[in-house]
Order: structure tokens, then sequence, then C-alpha cells
């Protein structure tokens, strides 16, 4: 399926009670032939303002990071785990990610990326219980490459702390570049 097309899907989506206070869903943005993909948790208030992925102070590190290793935004895909935001911006419940991830299983498949980066531990653990990989937390589990065969062929997953977690502890923004820096062989 197209990307526009999941993207109506999930615009017009009331599976989920996270529809009931969004301003807009946020599908992702990106290139819809991407090498690489991110996935973060859930909207916050600027995307769900916007209408798209990682525009907030997160987005902004993120960019900085990116642009740093010499990664383009337009040439990546950035989408999250659940595309509507959940009310001050908690953890999405268990229901929510359930109901919400067969969106993020159709754009992989439309995408077919190399690549596949979880941004954070939600993501991760999503991530890695998809692919049957073990997953032991964020700190240990940060730019570890694990290679999984799926049915659009190998894939390698790279997950990275989560963009906020560094503005909340900047002190760990080396992690965040030192994951972002093994895409370069990708891209
Ligand atoms: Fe639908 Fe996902 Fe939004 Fe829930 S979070 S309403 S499942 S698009």
């Amino acid at each position: 399926m197209e990307l526009g097309e999941i993207a109506r899907l999930v615009g017009e989506c009331r599976k989920c009670g996270l529809h009931r206070n969004r301003k807009q869903a946020v599908p992702g943005v990106g290139n819809p032939r991407a090498k690489v993909v991110f996935v973060g948790e859930a909207p916050g208030y600027w995307e769900d303002q916007q209408g798209k992925p990682f525009v907030g102070r997160a987005g902004k590190l993120l960019d900085e990071v990116l642009t740093s290793a010499g990664i383009k935004r337009e040439d990546v895909f950035i989408t999250n785990v659940v595309k509507c935001r959940p009310p001050g911006n908690r953890r999405p419940s268990k229901e929510e990610m359930e109901a919400c991830i067969p969106y993020l299983n159709m754009q992989l498949e439309s995408i077919g990326p190399r690549v596949i980066v979880p941004l954070g531990a939600v993501a991760g653990e999503t991530i890695a219980r998809k692919y049957g990989l073990p997953w032991s937390g964020m700190f240990k589990e940060n730019g570890v490459e694990r290679k999984v065969v799926t049915i659009l062929g190998e894939v390698t997953v790279i997950p990275a702390i989560h963009p906020a977690a560094v503005l909340r502890n900047p002190e760990n923004k080396g992690m965040l570049v030192r994951a972002i820096e093994k895409l370069k062989e990708f891209i």
C-alpha cells in the first residue's frame, strides 16, 4: 500500500481512545523509498499541532545530530509506534500500541528500509518484539546492530536513545551521536 493511503487510513482511524483528544493524527513523513526508518514512541504537543513527527525540541536535536552525520531528513522516513498523541504525553498503553502497530507494519512493508532505528525504550522494545530480538534496556541496546531476515529481505535494527531523553540528560548526547553515526554506511 502507498504511504499516502496509509496516512489517509491513520487520519480517519478511531481504533483506540487516542483519537478523541488529538488535534490531528501524525502518520509520519519522509522518503517513501528511505533506506533508514526512524520509529519514535508517540507524537507530542507540537507534533499533534502540526501533524508531523519530531518537530518540537526533540526533533530539532535529532535534526542537529543527523546533519552532523551528513544525513538529510528528506532521505529518511520518521514515524512513531502510535500515531496520535497520548494526553499529557503519557506512555501509550499496551492496548493503544497493539491497535496502532498494524499501521507501522504497513509503512515498513511499503518502504522496505535496510535499517530501522527505534528511538527510545518503548519503540526499541516494540521493534525487538516484532522481530523476535532480545531487549535488555536502552542503555545496553543503544547503537547495537542486529540483523533480521524479513519477507522484504535483510533488515538491520539499530536502537538509539530518544532525543527527549538526551534533552533531560544532556550528558547522554554521545549515545545518540554514536548510534546515528552507524547509519552512514547504509545511506
Ligand atoms: Fe488509530 Fe493509532 Fe490513532 Fe489509535 S493511535 S486512533 S490506533 S491511529
